[in-house]
């Protein structure tokens, strides 16, 4: 099935759409979707559709595993300067199609400019980075162990894991999937990707990069479709392990499916993280990590800083530069250049933050600023929001939300403040703020989380690691942690 329009784009997409007629991409071939259920890509700024095609169909997963199996076989036997050298290509490819794929993001995404555009540079940095990694692993393919008993030596190969099932979320499109689909590739693993639904659109772009660059046919294969799509992919007998990003609901549904294999996964789930801001905190720098950590990507963010824990002594002016800050935020889609926070992407994420709106007024939570819906504009608008003084038991303290909503509480002691942020079952992320860095040093390594950013807003580099404690998740990516993630250690034992 073709794409459909059902309106004029606003945006010059052109080359990344209207050009596209098949949707799946197996064995080095594009496909037209078997699936039966078409799939919208929706523009969050209006809610209307932009385009329509077909999933991918039960066969067709069980044909992109098989692909990958088979083309295994030698992608497992190419050096690592030749697939660090397509890596590189993947790089090259996202940047020179940037334009595109920002224009993309912010029409399916509502993301402003600016953070569409950094969002294109993560993920080729992601690539070069592995490519990098990947030319190193000629050399260190095994390691020598010294055994101690006359007559043996050993060594340790790291092998790659076989064909893997990536299946990503929506929030980050191309960012998230380049975290698992570089070091996949450089560890000499072959993948079968499933997009989020509702972000389909931008990640078919690694099998346009794919076949131009001469990717062996079947190391990457591209199946959009809904849950039964993922479902398929996490039950074939095919595909070694799953790497899976998005909700703990899922993710325990990813697991128990693993489980009946008996293989390994990750899981990158969600996160209600902390940000604390200590006492001697310099404010205006508070005010803007505060504002980035909870308000960009419209707070679709599993990292975003939803807990905010200052200082009794400070709290109320920073809560006072804070909410200024958030009232001059500006709201807006892809037809307001000066917008700095767009839409929800998805309806289901619209839905979920007008229920936390409302249950909030229900409980008499104070709200500072914000706490409505802008519906009058016709899209997933929601409003930057700040709520005070949140009991500690309350949904909003304790639930992910992922949406612009803020939750502030006071501290009197800094082990106070520790054992709140730690109080949570999530341990993803955590920021901390203060002004003697040994201190605010200090306060980090006492927080139970995966990242933590002292100082500075939510960057993430891709030689760090990427994960959770707790229930966020299990395992690393990023880094060389996300590399062997990939990995299969194997010992030799000889006799000499
Ligand atoms: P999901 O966890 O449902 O979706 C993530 C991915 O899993 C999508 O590709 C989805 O497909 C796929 N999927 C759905 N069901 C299955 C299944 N049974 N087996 C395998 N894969 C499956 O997230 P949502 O998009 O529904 O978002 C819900 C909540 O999840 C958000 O409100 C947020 O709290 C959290 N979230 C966390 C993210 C993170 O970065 N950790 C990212 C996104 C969301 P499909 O898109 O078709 O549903």
């Amino acid at each position: 099935m073709s794409l459909a329009f059902s309106r004029p784009l606003h945006l010059e997409i052109a080359p990344l759409l209207l050009e596209r007629s098949r949707t799946v991409f197996i064995d080095g071939e594009w496909l037209s979707g078997k699936g039966s259920t078409p799939i919208q890509a929706i523009d969050p700024s209006t809610s209307m559709a932009f385009a329509r095609f077909a999933p991918a169909s039960l066969e067709q997963v069980a044909a992109a595993a098989e692909a990958a199996s088979k083309a295994f076989l030698s992608w497992r036997r190419s050096s690592g300067i030749e697939r660090g050298r397509f890596l590189r290509s993947f790089a090259s490819g996202l940047r020179d199609r940037k334009p595109d794929l920002v224009n993309l993001q912010m029409l399916n995404n509502g993301k402003p400019r600016i953070e569409a555009e950094i969002d294109i540079d993560d993920a080729a940095g992601t690539f070069d980075y592995y490519a990098e990694l990947a030319e190193t692993l000629d050399d260190e393919r095994s390691k020598p162990v010294i055994l101690g008993h006359d007559g043996f030596d050993g060594a340790t190969y790291f092998e790659p894991i076989g064909p893997v099932g990536l299946i990503v979320a929506w929030n980050f499109p191309l960012v998230t999937t380049a975290w698992k689909l570089a070091p996949a590739l450089a560890a000499g693993c072959t993948a079968v990707l499933k997009p989020s639904e509702f972000t389909s659109l931008a990640e078919l772009v690694y099998g346009d990069i794919a076949a131009e660059i001469g990717l062996p046919a079947g190391v990457l294969n591209i199946i959009p479709g809904a849950g039964d799509i993922g479902a398929a992919l996490c039950a074939n007998q095919r595909l070694r392990k799953i790497s899976f990003t998005g909700s703990n609901a899922t993710g325990a549904q990813v697991m128990a499916a693993a489980a009946k294999r008996t293989i390994p996964v990750a899981l990158e789930l969600g996160g209600k993280s902390p940000i604390i801001i200590l006492e001697d905190a310099d404010i205006s720098q508070a005010v803007e990590i505060a504002a980035a950590g909870i308000f960009y990507n419209c707070g679709q963010m599993c990292s975003a800083t939803s807990r905010l824990l200052v200082s009794s002594k400070i709290a109320d002016r920073f809560t006072d530069a804070l909410v200024a800050k958030t009232k001059a935020i500006v709201v807006g889609g892809h037809d307001m250049p000066e917008a700095q926070m767009g839409p929800l992407t998805t309806e289901a994420q619209f839905t979920k933050v007008k229920t936390t709106f409302e249950t909030a007024r229900s409980t008499d939570l104070h709200c500072l600023t914000g706490g409505e819906v802008r519906e009058a504009r016709g899209g997933f608008f929601v409003e930057p929001t700040v709520y005070r003084d949140v009991p500690v038991e309350h949904p909003i303290w304790r639930e992910e939300i992922f949406g612009p909503v803020l939750a502030i509480n006071e501290f009197g002691s800094t082990e106070e403040a520790i054992l709140m942020s730690n109080d949570t079952e999530f341990g993803l992320a955590a920021t901390v703020v203060g002004s003697d860095p040994d201190e605010a040093n200090a306060v980090a390594e006492q927080l139970d989380a995966g990242h933590v950013w002292v100082n500075c807003p939510q960057i993430i580099f891709p030689n760090t690691a990427w994960g959770g404690f707790k229930a966020s998740g299990i395992g690393r990516e990023l880094g060389p942690w996300g590399l062997d993630a990939y990995r299969a250690v194997k010992h030799l034992t000889r006799a000499t």
